[in-house]
């Protein structure tokens, strides 16, 4: 069980999200999952990159939520550090590093949904008006795997424990599930998949429940 991001990222290889990581002598080389076998790519070398590669997808369109299955091809990252690697990740995919160490530590607390709506002020206090069924099809929709976003849903609807959403396979739910084969990708058997945890409903998931409730 790992104990700090460092340990969480000592399985190299491994895949996170739509990320592949592998160890070329000293140095670690990142790529679209996709991009394994490409040989014409276009090289990065420092962490920062990260940001502007996660920035838009492959149609040049923004991308509001880092962890949706749209993250651009084509390029290749060397990092000769682990600090650097830490740091390309975390621009990739913010936070979910530390979320990851937390959960292995028993340490991650999630937040259901209804309280984090009944937290809004504000244009988005109406979000909270949302209906149980309403979200069921919302959430469904809003955080599938293939499509919505690559994230394992570890909150719940209400404080009894509501499932988020019916509608969505148990794998959705799985931390030991590779969201990414939802989207018709075969897991890989021999590396590690380290998976993008969800603790509590993004902004985004907020303001379109928002968009339900003023719709109806
Ligand atoms: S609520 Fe979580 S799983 Fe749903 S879209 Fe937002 S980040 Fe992804």
């Amino acid at each position: 069980m790992e104990h700090s991001v460092e340990q969480a990222l000592e399985v190299v290889p491994l895949c996170l999200g739509q990320i592949l990581v592998r160890k070329t002598g000293r140095s670690f080389v990142l790529c679209h999952r996709d991009d394994e076998a490409c040989d014409d790519l276009e090289m990065f070398g420092k962490a920062g990159d990260a940001i502007e590669i996660a920035r838009y997808d492959d149609a040049g369109n923004y991308r509001p939520l880092k962890t949706a299955p749209n993250l651009q091809h084509g390029w290749r990252m060397t990092l000769r550090t682990s600090d650097d690697l830490k740091q390309a990740l975390d621009h990739f995919y913010p936070g979910r590093l530390e979320v990851l160490v937390a959960w292995h530590h028993g340490q991650l607390r999630t937040t259901p949904l209804r309280e984090t709506l009944d937290r809004q002020s504000g244009m988005y206090r109406v979000a909270a008006k949302i209906s149980d069924a309403q979200i069921d099809d919302l959430v469904a929709d809003f955080c599938r795997s293939n499509g919505g976003c690559l994230r394992t849903i570890l909150w719940k609807r209400d404080r009894p424990g509501a499932i988020a959403s019916t509608k969505l396979p148990t794998q959705k739910f799985d931390p030991a599930w590779d969201q990414v084969q939802a989207l018709g990708r075969t897991g890989s058997a021999t590396l590690a998949t380290v998976p993008l945890l969800c603790q509590e409903a993004c902004n985004l998931l907020v303001a379109a429940c928002r968009k339900v409730v003023k719709t109806e």
